[in-house]
């Protein structure tokens, strides 16, 4: 895709700071360096997000940045680490080439990197989370 940054970061128009290749992905620093380390793992085919991953390559790129987390949390000192996508702009998405964040992390509150979600369960009551949960279930196939 011609107008995409991180197409132009495969092809090597414009420059960054790889950290590992192969056949279906690359991964590189991310350019706000969040916490040191941050670094983005992305398929080399443009696919917008994860709504137009297939599992296959969704599998393949988790492998990566779980291969890729236990490589760098230790190497930059940190204790742990976010993986991360975004998809959609609801969701902050602002790169729309499907990308998943490995964050190392440091400290819980102060080193960098803020993700956290509110505990709602006083908006719920057991009927209505088995209603949501029958809706939502998938046969295992
Ligand atoms: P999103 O909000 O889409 O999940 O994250 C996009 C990420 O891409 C941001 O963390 C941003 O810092 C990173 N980014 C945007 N442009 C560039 C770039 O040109 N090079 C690199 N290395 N990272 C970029
Ligand atoms: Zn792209």
């Amino acid at each position: 895709m011609n107008d995409c940054i991180f197409c132009k970061i495969i092809s090597n128009d414009i420059p960054s700071y790889k950290i590992y290749e192969d056949e279906h992905v690359i991964a590189f620093l991310d350019i706000s360096q969040a916490t040191p380390g941050h670094t983005l793992v992305i398929p080399k085919v443009h696919i917008r997000d994860i709504f137009e991953l297939d599992e296959h390559l969704a599998a393949h790129c988790f492998a990566v940045a779980t291969k890729l987390a236990k490589h760098i949390v230790p190497l930059v000192g940190a204790t742990g680490v976010n993986i991360v996508n975004n998809s959609h702009e609801v969701a902050g998405q602002a790169v729309f080439h499907f990308h998943a964040h490995i964050v190392p992390r440091f400290d819980a509150t102060n080193d960098g990197y803020n993700a956290h979600w509110h505990n709602n369960m006083h908006e719920y009551n057991q009927e209505q989370l088995q209603t949501l949960a029958t809706t939502l279930y998938v046969a295992n196939k």
